[in-house]
């Protein structure tokens, strides 16, 4: 992991509303205030629409925190509505469970025999059909996992609550991380191919010229994507 550490970048992002670049800190702040006037009706149309409150999240790698993002949501979205975006945009692989973790209750993807359960019997389950309302509050830290197995660990901020324009979906992306571009190990250039063995060493970035100068077999390469499961399971974006 620590030759991964020297290769991360600070990655900046574009606000999706005024398209302005901010790393990831000051995305966080930037996005209170763009959302804010965002939430101004400047024509009549917009007025005839009503506003209503979002939470303002962000999501990032927990070992990778150069893979970040910043939605927003409807209070009344749910739990399960946030993991379906993250497995669209940064996960899903071969359809691993999923849960989340909020103040040491897990909101787990149901199943249908809930008597096949791995976790302690102490432990409270509910499944993820939990309003955001109901759930969340701003200041509050979330942890997800996505795959039990090969397990992409990501947490989960509430920024704040406030007032905003009506949303076209439940949960949608304001930022996103540029393309980190990790070095080849060999020659430096961008990364296309990660060896999904050796990911977990923090080694394994090759590009197309250096690929055969690295030592594991074809069918452990996976394609480099700008996702903190870049180079898990059968991660190709
Ligand atoms: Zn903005
Ligand atoms: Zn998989
Ligand atoms: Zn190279
Ligand atoms: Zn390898």
């Amino acid at each position: 992991m620590s030759e991964q550490k020297e290769k991360r970048a600070q990655t900046s992002g574009k606000c999706q509303l005024c398209n302005e670049t901010f790393s990831k800190q000051a995305m966080s702040r930037h996005l209170k205030s763009c959302i804010e006037k965002s939430a101004s009706p400047k024509s009549a149309t917009d007025r005839k629409a009503k506003a209503a409150d979002t939470f303002l999240l962000s999501v990032e790698g927990r070992y990778l925190p150069h893979y970040w993002m910043h939605l927003e949501a409807r209070t009344e979205a749910t739990l399960r509505d946030i993991d379906e975006l993250l497995r669209h945009v940064w996960l899903e692989c071969c359809g691993h469970l999923s849960a989340f973790t909020i103040n040491a209750k897990r909101y787990d993807v149901v199943r249908e025999d809930d008597s096949w359960g791995f976790m302690g019997e102490e432990e409270e389950v509910e499944g993820m059909d939990v309003s955001l309302d109901d759930t969340l509050a701003p200041g509050q830290k979330i942890d997800y996992e996505y795959d039990f197995g090969t397990t992409t660990d990501l947490t989960l901020k509430v920024i704040s609550r406030q007032a905003s324009r009506p949303l076209k979906k439940p949960v949608e992306i304001l930022a996103r991380n540029e393309d980190p571009q990790i070095p080849c190990d060999y020659c430096g250039a961008p990364a296309k191919k990660i060896c999904s063995y050796c990911v977990f060493e923090g080694g394994g970035w090759v590009c197309n010229k250096c690929k055969r100068k690295h030592k594991c077999e074809e069918e452990a390469f996976l394609a480099v994507v700008n996702s903190p499961r870049t180079g898990m399971c059968a991660y190709e974006g």
